[in-house]
């Protein structure tokens, strides 16, 4: 093996067939080539993967023997494992689901230290018979390093705590010598102590990258019919594309998978509550085909890394920024423009603040997850860049993006300290009168002057407050409303959302505080025909556009390839992306390569790809022409 054979650049060329590191991709990698430990702490789609993978290539290469990947999923192992070999990358998993025979192939394959990578679960790992397995490699000198996927599992402040997890200090207990690298996409403080400790990572190298994804397009719309503008927003900017639509309940995922599939969309649902095979079957078709939408809750989605989601939606108010910005990362992962949206409303903020109220735990627990939703509701009531607030909720300065919604098109805001003064003192005199408490549907009928039942029930028609807010239509009120609740200077209670003043709202009263409100938009303002890298098919047709622009021919030779790739991933049974992205294949279409040399030029194009399909490709190439 040459000296250049073992740089990581070279391996990333000539594996990968990347041009270059990404990022801190480069200093990773040399460090933990090199024998060092690390904890990697990048955004979802950041490029967390090749962390490990090119240190282990590098590290077998040098006759070090076998990484082990620690990784918590295992219905994704097949595919990760089969992207690698597709690579030219002797790789292999261990799990529950593998034939007796085929365990002992395996075993075999790694005793032997053949084997670059091998993925398995914690509790697989710490096995006494897999832990006797690794003393012998090590004995050997054939255990080149130890990869911690997903490493925030370890931690009991997130939301995806593993138990087995915790078992893993083994690793650095038994093997003090062999290299660790942990990685994760959660960005938190307190998650990132809790991984230092508990695998023993104390004089581990941190590598901390920006969480910005600049790819991702952040928007975030008022709900008023949320199905129909999902729908809409499907139509007008991801017909055909691959998404992921969040819903917060089983049922809401059902209905609405359903509901789109009525309007022609190809959708699924996915939650905790379906059989494992069905949401296994859903999980592959998503992964395989093209085009899927799926609708889930937020059982689906950690360690799903299909590069081409196009958009992910939400159609329910996550917890927190963090649950928000790990969800909305799966979109994008290839680097080609990508949606996060979402719709949000009065009864989201309503609903996620009494699930914390009424949640059984202890109130400093409580209080934490209250100003977590705070931030995630300034960050939806917020006028000014989307991106700017994210990044500074995880400690990044930033200056305004030009690829959110507030900075495409800034929101008319309105000065709204009157009418919130109005509102506050309708409630205020509600609760003159006995004590009573009234719900948001209420408060607006008063405010706007509706004789209903209810008003001349409560004689409230003879209040000072009754119809001083006419001037506002209802949608207007429902904001104010929301907002003020957003904001903190109004609560809800009880089983019928009654609204309450808090401490901060006397300041609203007395008319200490200014509120400037956006202006609820409408339908959307711009049409993204003109966006960057997506060009609409001349002539109409539903077929999707390529990640970079083409023109007539280039549409034909890329959907030629992407038949091509069909056929190959069919038969190889994995995801077409594992052969080649969509960008790998427009490349193509693009330059028209003529010869194995040009062809190994492209992005994506490795030797051993391009060894296995260089021939074909030219040929497809030629007959599209
Ligand atoms: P993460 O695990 O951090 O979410 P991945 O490892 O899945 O991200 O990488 C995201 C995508 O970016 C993958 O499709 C990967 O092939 C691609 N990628 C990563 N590093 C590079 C690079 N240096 N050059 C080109 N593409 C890269
Ligand atoms: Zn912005």
């Amino acid at each position: 093996m040459t000296a250049t054979a073992l740089a990581p650049l070279a391996v990333l060329n000539e594996v990968f067939g990347y041009a270059a590191f990404r990022g801190q991709q480069q200093d990773i990698i040399q460090h933990v080539s090199a024998g060092g430990d690390a904890l990697v702490l990048m955004p979802t789609g950041g490029g967390k993967s090749l962390c490990y993978q090119v240190p282990a290539i590098v590290r077998h290469r040098r006759e070090q023997g076998v990484a082990i990947v620690v990784s918590p999923l295992i219905a994704l192992m097949h595919d990760q494992v089969g992207a690698l070999e597709e690579a030219g990358v002797h790789a292999a998993f261990l799990n529950s689901t593998l034939t007796l025979d085929d365990t002992q192939k395996i075993e075999r394959e790694m005793m032997s230290g053949r084997l670059v990578l091998l993925y398995a679960a914690p509790e697989r790992i710490t096995t006494p018979r897999m832990l006797a397995q690794l003393d012998s490699l090590h004995e050997r000198g054939l255990l080149s390093l130890f990869a911690i996927d997903e490493a925030h599992c370890v931690s009991q402040w997130g939301h995806d705590f593993r138990e087995d997890y915790l078992s893993l200090n083994v690793l650095h207990e038994r093997w003090p010598d062999v290299p660790r690298i942990a990685l994760t996409a959660t960005a938190d403080d307190l998650t990132r102590a809790d991984i230092i400790t508990r695998l023993q990572l104390q004089t581990a190298r941190v590598f901390i990258s920006s969480f910005d994804r600049p790819n991702i397009r952040y928007s975030i719309v008022e709900k008023d019919d949320a199905r129909k503008q999902l729908l809409r927003f499907i139509r007008d900017e991801h017909e055909g594309d691959a998404g992921i639509v969040y819903c917060q309940s089983r049922k809401k995922v059902e209905e609405t998978a359903a509901w789109l599939n009525d309007e022609g969309l190809a959708a699924l649902p996915y939650h905790a509550g379906l059989d494992a095979d069905v949401r296994k079957r859903h999980q592959d078709r998503f992964l395989r085909e093209d085009g899927i939408v799926m609708v889930a809750t937020i059982a689906f989605g950690m360690g799903i890394d299909k590069p081409d989601v196009r958009f992910v939606a939400h159609l329910d108010l996550p917890k927190n920024i963090e649950s928000y910005y790990q969800e909305t990362g799966r979109a994008g992962r290839d680097g080609a423009p990508a949606d996060a949206w979402m719709a949000y409303g009065l009864a989201d903020v309503v609903n996620q603040r009494r699930m914390i109220d009424e949640s059984p735990a202890e109130e400093e627990f409580k209080r934490g997850q209250r100003s977590k939703l705070d931030a995630l509701l300034a960050l939806a009531e917020a006028h000014d860049c989307r991106r700017v607030r994210l990044l500074a909720y995880f400690g990044e300065e930033s200056s305004p993006c030009g690829n959110c919604d507030n900075c495409l098109n800034p929101p008319a805001t309105w000065d709204a300290t009157e009418a919130s003064r109005k509102a506050l003192s309708c409630i205020y005199r509600f609760h003159q009168n006995r004590g009573q408490r009234f719900g948001a549907g209420h408060l607006i009928d008063v405010l706007r002057g509706k004789v209903t039942d209810k008003v001349s029930q409560y004689g409230h028609e003879q209040l000072s407050t009754f119809g001083i807010g006419a001037d506002l239509s209802e949608t207007q009120w429902r904001g104010v409303l929301r907002q003020l609740i957003a904001l903190g200077h109004l609560r809800t209670e009880g089983e019928y959302n009654t609204l309450e003043l808090t401490a901060s709202a006397r300041e609203v009263l007395k008319g200490e505080v200014a509120l400037l409100l956006r202006v609820p938009s409408e339908a959307p303002k711009t049409s993204r025909s003109g966006r960057t890298g997506r060009v609409t098919k001349a002539g109409g047709g539903r077929e999707k556009p390529a990640p970079i622009a083409l023109d007539d021919d280039g549409q034909r030779r890329y959907a030629a390839l992407k038949a091509w790739r069909a056929e190959v991933a069919r038969e190889h049974n994995l995801p077409a992306y594992v052969v080649f992205h969509d960008a790998t294949l427009a490349e193509m279409a693009r330059d028209q390569p003529s010869s194995l040399d040009e062809l190994g030029g492209i992005s994506g194009v490795g030797a051993k790809k391009l060894e296995a399909y260089g021939r074909e490709i030219l040929r497809v190439l030629g007959e599209a022409a």
